[in-house]
């Protein structure tokens, strides 16, 4: 089975065997991507060992989810104005080490480059398979469309503040530095955050995340309801109501399942 027959959109396809040179899926690949596109977006626990493709596995149904968004906004008559940053945060991927959020990051980055970045490379696909034709199509007045960044305590928190406050779209972060920025008042935007990667939930609580993690998804819940009830909340045309939250794990120990009780809400278990 190939990435396009399990759903994924085919600017990704295009890119995924053009620019990354991979023709299959992996295994645990073909086993969660057509789950987690399931319009429905369930939670999901996907239990895989590092090597088996699991970054792609849960960061596909997540690109391909905003480049349907982008394509739906695109026919949009106000998409001039399309501008996600002003979105907020639509994905945080949460891992425990800084160096497997660099690797995260940098796959991520692989495939924006090719796709998300530029604005006008989505808008164009979308309306390409529309059959709209080049003088109806509206000009796009930015380039960065999505815009990821890792932030992990590396650097001084006055500049990830400043970063963050300028709007990221998908975050890739260690617990500590993203609890602290959720503390403080004026963190960013998550009135629209879609997506939750817990990733490699077994070593986030072996490395003692378990008290981070739990205050964390509070936070996050009520800074969604705060938003959502301010009305602060800018609309994305078709953004399901609710998060999907997606935890992987090498290892189903019970403090996995544990932290799976309170994080997921009627999980599916997906193993290769
Ligand atoms: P991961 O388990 O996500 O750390 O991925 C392990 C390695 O597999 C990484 O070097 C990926 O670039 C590579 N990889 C991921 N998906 C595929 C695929 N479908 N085909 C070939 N290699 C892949």
């Amino acid at each position: 089975e190939s990435f396009a027959g399990l759903g994924v959109d085919p600017l990704l396809c295009r890119h995924i065997t053009d620019k990354l040179g991979f023709e299959q899926p992996t295994l645990i690949q073909k086993a969660s991507i057509a789950t987690l596109l399931d319009p429905l977006h369930p939670d999901a626990i996907i239990q895989a060992q590092t090597g088996s493709g699991k970054t792609l596995a849960f960061l596909l149904p997540i690109l391909h989810g905003l480049v349907r968004s982008a394509a739906r906004q695109a026919t949009h008559a106000t998409t001039q104005h399309m501008f996600a940053r002003d979105a907020g945060t639509f994905a945080i991927v949460l891992a425990p080490t800084r160096e497997l959020a660099h690797q995260i990051s940098d796959v991520l980055d692989s495939l924006l480059k090719y796709s998300l970045h530029d604005a006008q490379t989505v808008i164009d696909a979308a309306l390409d398979a529309q059959g709209v034709p080049p003088h109806k199509r509206p000009t796009v007045m930015y380039r960065h469309w999505i815009v990821s960044s890792l932030v992990t305590g590396g650097e001084k928190k006055k500049s990830e503040k400043a970063r963050l406050r300028k709007g990221v779209n998908i975050l890739v972060c260690t617990p500590g530095r993203l609890l602290d920025h959720l503390k403080s008042t004026d963190a960013f935007d998550v009135g629209n955050l879609r997506w939750l990667v817990l990733d490699e939930a077994d070593n986030l609580l072996h490395l003692g995340f378990e008290e981070t993690l739990r205050e964390t998804l509070k936070l996050l819940d009520v800074k969604r309801k705060l938003a959502v009830n301010n009305r602060r909340r800018t609309h994305v045309p078709g953004w399901p109501k609710n998060r999907q939250t997606i935890l992987c794990s090498a290892t189903i120990v019970a403090g996995v399942k544990k932290l799976a009780e309170y994080a997921l809400v009627n999980p599916h278990f997906i193993r290769a």
